[in-house]
C-alpha cells in the first residue's frame, strides 16, 4: 500500500466499523481525531488503541460530538486543527438505522431523526471539514453509505433513503472539491457484524436467526462482513494508490449486488 493520509477524522469512531478504522490507521501511525456521542465509549476506544502500542497518546484525540449539530461539528474540526494543524483524511461514517416498519407505519419522528444524522450529519461534515482540508493542501474523504444506498429494503425506508442521499452529497462534493485536490467517494458495505446489524435483525421482527439466514442466502460469500473486511477498501481510498479515484461508489458487499 502506498502512502496513507496522516491526519484522519473518524465519525462514529466508537461503533463497530469506526473502531476497526481507528485500530487500522493507528497501526499506520496516523494522527486520529475520534468523534462519537459517548465520552466513555471514546475513552474505551482510546485505551484499546493505545494498548496496541502503535501510536503515541498525543496522536490520538477524541471529541464528543453529535454530527447533526453544526456547532459540535465545527468544534471537532477546530480541535483537529488545534491538535494536528490540519486534516487530510475524513471518514464521514457515523450513522443510525432507525426502526423497521412499512412506510405506512413508519414514525415520522424516526424518519426525521435518521435524516438528521445520516444526511444532515454527513453534509455538515463536508461543510466544515472541507475548508480545513483545502487549507491542508487536499486529501481524501470517504462517506459510509451501504448496499442500501443503491437498492431498496422493505421496512428500512428512512435508512435506505438516507444512504441513497449521501451519494448525491458525494458526487456534488467530488465535483466541487476536485480542483482543491480533495477526492470524495462512498463505500457500500453489505451486512457487517456490528451492533447496528444486530439491531436491524432484532427490529425486523422475523427473528434474528431467520433474518441472518436470509442475509447469508443473499450474499454469495455466504457470511456477514467483519468490520475488518471494510478496512482494506477505505485504506486504499485514503492512500495515494487511489490518486485518480473520485466521485465513485465502492462496494464491499460479499457479492450481494451481483444478484
Ligand atoms: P454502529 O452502530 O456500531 O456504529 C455507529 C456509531 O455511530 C456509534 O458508535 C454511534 O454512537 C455513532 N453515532 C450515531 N449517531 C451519531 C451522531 N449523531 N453523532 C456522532 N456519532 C453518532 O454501526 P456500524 O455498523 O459501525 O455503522 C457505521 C456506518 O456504517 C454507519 O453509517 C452505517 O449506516 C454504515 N453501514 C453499516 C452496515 C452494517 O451492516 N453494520 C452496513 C452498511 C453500512
Amino acid at each position: 500500500m502506498r502512502e496513507q493520509q496522516n491526519t484522519i477524522i473518524i465519525t462514529g469512531a466508537a461503533g463497530g466499523i469506526g473502531t476497526a478504522f481507528a485500530h487500522h490507521f493507528a497501526q499506520q501511525h496516523a494522527n486520529l481525531m475520534l468523534v462519537d456521542l459517548s465520552e466513555s465509549a471514546l475513552g474505551a476506544l482510546k485505551e484499546s488503541v493505545l494498548a496496541g502500542g502503535d501510536v503515541k497518546e498525543s496522536a490520538l484525540q477524541t471529541c464528543v460530538a453529535d454530527v447533526s449539530q453544526a456547532e459540535q461539528v465545527r468544534e471537532f474540526v477546530s480541535q483537529t486543527k488545534q491538535a494536528f494543524g490540519g486534516v487530510n483524511g475524513f471518514l464521514n461514517n457515523a450513522g443510525i438505522e432507525g426502526t423497521a416498519a412499512a412506510i405506512t407505519d413508519y414514525p415520522q419522528e424516526t424518519f426525521e431523526q435518521v435524516m438528521a444524522v445520516n444526511v444532515t450529519g454527513v453534509w455538515l461534515g463536508m461543510k466544515y471539514v472541507v475548508p480545513l482540508m483545502k487549507e491542508s493542501g487536499g486529501g481524501s474523504i470517504v462517506i459510509t453509505s451501504s448496499v442500501g444506498g443503491v437498492m431498496g429494503s422493505p421496512g428500512l425506508s428512512a435508512y435506505v433513503t438516507s444512504k441513497h442521499a449521501v451519494i448525491g452529497i458525494m458526487r456534488t462534493a467530488a465535483l466541487e472539491c476536485a480542483a482543491d485536490n480533495i477526492r470524495v467517494n462512498t463505500i457500500h458495505p453489505g451486512m457487517v457484524d456490528t451492533g447496528m446489524a444486530a439491531r436491524i435483525a432484532e427490529n425486523t421482527g422475523i427473528g434474528v436467526e431467520v433474518f441472518e439466514e436470509q442475509v447469508k442466502a443473499g450474499t454469495p460469500l455466504g457470511r456477514y462482513a467483519q468490520p475488518e473486511d471494510i478496512v482494506g477498501m477505505v485504506s486504499f481510498l485514503l492512500s495515494d494508490a487511489a490518486a485518480y479515484c473520485t466521485g465513485q461508489q465502492y462496494f464491499v458487499d460479499g457479492g450481494m449486488g451481483a444478484a
